[in-house]
């Protein structure tokens, strides 16, 4: 037999308390007969697809970040950021046969996936749509594959420095997707964020330039390191969303190499969310983007 003795049913409040007002009550009612129209009228939708979504969803429909999820599984090159392909080499100096093709200026790189449906479409709008909103589910994204890529013992010893934009720049768009993306994910990853970089002049779009040479040449010197105390020692990430030919990092990384040596991070690496695999696929006319 079990010891366990069952509690009588209750039958009313506890003595002592008195009785619960009509209101609560009515107020759960009011809330039963107009959440249903609430959830219709105000549902969130996929930023991708259009569906209405419940707010658990995360602004994304579950194909959509499936679809992330299965990009993130892709195999790519820890060095330059291409997908690998067939061509995977055993050279150290360029194992995945593209490296040579361009250079970072990194140590490592991690990236979400690949400049591609659905990450393609949600990085430009939250670049050129301005709809900042997105570096939340972005970046979380981000702050995943950096827990993926960060060996446990470093993470203490990791900060994250945002890409810079130019001033004029970040005031016509209203933020920065590079700062709003490294925070998100910094959050995730329990990383802090630095500002180890700034622009020191205005540069033309890199979208708008037209090969490889001219976009590194548009940025040269574009960058100064900021002498930070928190960087120094670490294994900093630069964060960025988009990496086309590269020459963003190249710079960047250019600039916190002439710091003085004991000014130095121990390691500089780069976090994106997408890789442009192709040369030109980067470069999308703003004005044909799907509004919402
Ligand atoms: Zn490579």
């Amino acid at each position: 037999m079990s010891d366990v003795v069952e509690a009588p049913a209750a039958t009313g409040p506890p003595l002592g308390r008195s009785q619960p007002a009509a209101i609560p009550i009515a107020h759960r009612l009011a809330g039963l007969v107009t959440a249903p129209v609430v959830e219709v009228l105000l549902a969130p939708r996929c930023w991708i697809t259009g569906a209405a979504l419940r707010a658990r969803d995360g602004g994304l429909a579950a194909d959509v970040r499936n679809g992330i999820a299965a990009g993130m599984e892709q195999s790519y090159c820890r060095r330059c950021g291409l997908t690998l392909g067939l061509f995977v080499t055993g050279d150290y100096a360029n194992p995945c046969g593209r490296c040579a093709t361009r250079d970072l200026g990194v140590q490592r790189l991690a990236r979400v996936g690949a400049f591609d449906h659905p990450l393609r479409d949600l990085v430009l709008r939250m670049k050129y749509g301005r709809r900042f909103e997105l570096a939340g589910i972005l970046g979380t994204f981000l702050g995943r594959t950096l827990v993926r890529e960060i060996p446990a013992q470093e993470i203490a010893e990791t900060v994250l420095a945002p890409i810079p934009l130019y001033f004029w720049r970040r005031f016509w768009r209203g933020f920065n997707q590079a700062e709003e993306l490294a925070c998100v994910a910094g959050k995730v990853a329990d990383v802090p964020v630095v500002d180890a970089v700034a622009r020191r002049r205005h540069t033309r779009a890199q979208a708008l330039t037209d090969s490889a040479a001219a976009r590194k040449e548009n940025l040269r010197n574009a960058f100064i390191a900021i002498a930070h105390r928190a960087i120094v020692g670490k294994h900093l990430w630069l964060v960025d969303d988009v990496c086309t030919t590269g020459a963003t990092l190249f710079w960047a990384t250019r600039a916190l190499r002439r710091l003085p040596m004991e000014l130095r991070p121990k390691s500089i690496n780069a976090a994106v969310l997408c890789v442009a695999d192709k040369p030109g696929d980067a470069a999308v006319a703003p004005l044909a983007l799907p509004g919402r």
